[in-house]
């Protein structure tokens, strides 16, 4: 590391941070940005789990922690509709969310990603006739698939262009604690090497990117420094998973199918999210150990399985006087993780409609084979509350109805599957909180749930900083 004065601090090293970083120093390499991530750098993270099949709980999770975020190994699709992936249209227009899209798109290409874009072309009309039929939303979003393993290398290539850049250091294994503040402006930020001493960085402006794993970090600096955050919705649900075939005729030609249905009994908003054709299931853990479910899919033929996954999600927003959100998505996957003994659970469907649990023997009769071997037989409701329970079970038999198969005894069900919306802190339009020179993106910051618009978020914070045009 240089001195210890900066332009800009960026705290987190997912997409939005990294993207921030590559605008800040794109016209001027020499533009001092140092950039800290409190987990590995892109050449140690490793998931055990990936290929070994068994999680060993490591500190820090590789899977959400260090250079690319949870974007490592993520699914890499990259959602090229301001409509999908967070509340980009709640900032800027869409001709701007458009345009600026279109702009981080085409780094990814440079950067390595797959040139093909799914979701186009005469037979998506033709699904979205079908599922309007039975009173199934589609939401249409052309998308870029990158696959877990090409995602990997074009974030890598990101890390190997800032490297190059003379005024850019990034710091593995540093957590950012503390803003400094002076005379109602940000001035720099505390940080901590792991086995180190806080130490103080200083900097006009300070970037907090910290993702879902570090938003109660953002929150609670938030309410130290007295800027406002707003209570986000959270999602709870399952992960469903089918042999290909079931699906195929939707995901052939949207790669991804996003359905919305409104349920019958309480009219709960369910959808699919996160779709991995030939993709595998996996766990992921959260601070103090909780077991979520979660879901990818690799670009390489050799590495894909003959199932599908998604997330079936039901979306809730609570009123006053309740406001937390991610606690109640943490305890009931908590409930989920204490009848497992510690992990994530997985039910046939089947036997989830005969009101019984499954148990190794009835798993191992399903036809559908999981890819999660790790998950333990049990039955969901016990854990899901009956407003979710229902929600899921008319939304998939709605679902039915536009893919056959869909609810069969051997379908797949894993829980839980939380999305912790980070609370969302009150930003401008170019996402500067009301503390000078302190600026919030990302899925940390509640604004987005996905690489696309995370990165946006970073190109519309650094040309704010920049004092640039978005056009
Ligand atoms: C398994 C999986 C599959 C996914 N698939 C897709 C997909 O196909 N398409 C899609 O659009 N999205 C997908 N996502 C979501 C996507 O990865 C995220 O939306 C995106 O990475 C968010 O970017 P971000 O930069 O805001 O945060 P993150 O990528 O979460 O990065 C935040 C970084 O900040 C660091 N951090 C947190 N707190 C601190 C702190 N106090 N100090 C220092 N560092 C800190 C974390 O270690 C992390 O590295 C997937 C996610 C997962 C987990």
């Amino acid at each position: 590391m240089q001195s210890k004065h900066y332009d800009c601090v960026i705290a987190g090293a997912g997409p939005a941070g990294i993207f921030a970083a590559l605008e800040l120093t794109a016209q001027d390499p020499d533009r001092r940005v140092l950039m800290v991530d409190n987990g590995h750098h892109i050449d140690k993270r490793i998931c055990p789990a990936r290929t070994t099949g068994h999680c060993m709980q490591c500190d820090p999770c590789s899977i959400l922690h260090g250079w690319s975020g949870a974007g490592a190994f993520s699914d890499g699709k990259l959602s090229l509709s301001p409509d999908v992936g967070g509340r980009i249209l709640d900032y800027q227009s869409r001709q701007t969310a458009d345009r600026l899209i279109s702009y981080v798109d085409a780094q990814y290409v440079s950067f390595g990603a797959a040139g093909t874009v799914h979701g186009i072309g005469p037979e998506v009309d033709a699904i979205d006739y079908e599922a309007s039929r039975h009173n199934i939303q589609l939401i249409r979003c052309p998308v870029r698939h990158m696959g877990t393993d090409h995602a990997f290398e074009v974030l890598r290539a990101m890390y190997r262009t800032l490297e190059e850049r003379p005024g850019f250091s990034f710091l593995p294994m540093t957590t950012a604690r503390d803003l400094i503040v002076e005379a109602d402006r940000v001035r720099g930020l505390v940080i901590e090497t792991r086995g180190g001493q806080p130490e103080t960085i200083y900097a006009d402006h300070v970037i907090a990117a910290p993702g879902r794993a570090g938003a109660q970090w953002l929150t609670d600096i938030c309410r130290a420094h007295g800027l406002e955050t707003v209570s986000n919705e959270v999602d709870i649900g399952v992960r469903v998973e089918v042999p290909n075939a079931v699906m195929d005729h939707l995901t052939r030609h949207l790669y991804e199918a996003k359905l919305v249905y409104y349920s019958d009994t309480f009219e709960n908003r369910v959808r699919t999210f996160c779709m991995n054709p030939g993709g595998v299931v996996s766990g992921e853990y959260y601070e103090g150990g909780i077991a979520v479910v979660n879901g990818h899919s690799y670009a390489e033929p050799e590495k894909r399985t003959g199932n599908t996954n998604f997330a079936l999600l039901v979306s809730t927003r609570f009123t006053e006087p309740f406001d937390q959100p991610i606690a109640y998505g943490k305890y009931i996957a908590q409930l989920g993780n204490m009848l497992t003994g510690g992990g994530v659970m997985i039910q046939r469907w089947g036997d989830l409609e005969m009101g019984r649990r499954t148990t190794w023997s009835r798993l191992n009769k399903s036809t559908t084979v999981p890819t999660y071997t790790e998950a333990v037989p049990g039955d969901l409701s016990f854990v899901l509350p009956q407003r979710h329970m229902t929600s899921i079970m008319e939304a998939m038999r709605a679902f039915d109805k536009i893919a056959p198969g869909l609810v069969s005894r051997n379908t797949l069900l894993y829980g839980v599957e939380v999305k912790f919306y980070s609370s969302k802190v009150k930003v401008s339009p170019v996402f500067e909180t009301a503390l000078a020179g302190f600026y919030a993106i990302g899925d940390g910051a509640g604004v987005t749930r996905g690489l696309m618009q995370a990165s946006v978020t970073g190109v519309i914070a650094a040309r704010g900083i920049m004092g640039q045009s978005l056009s």
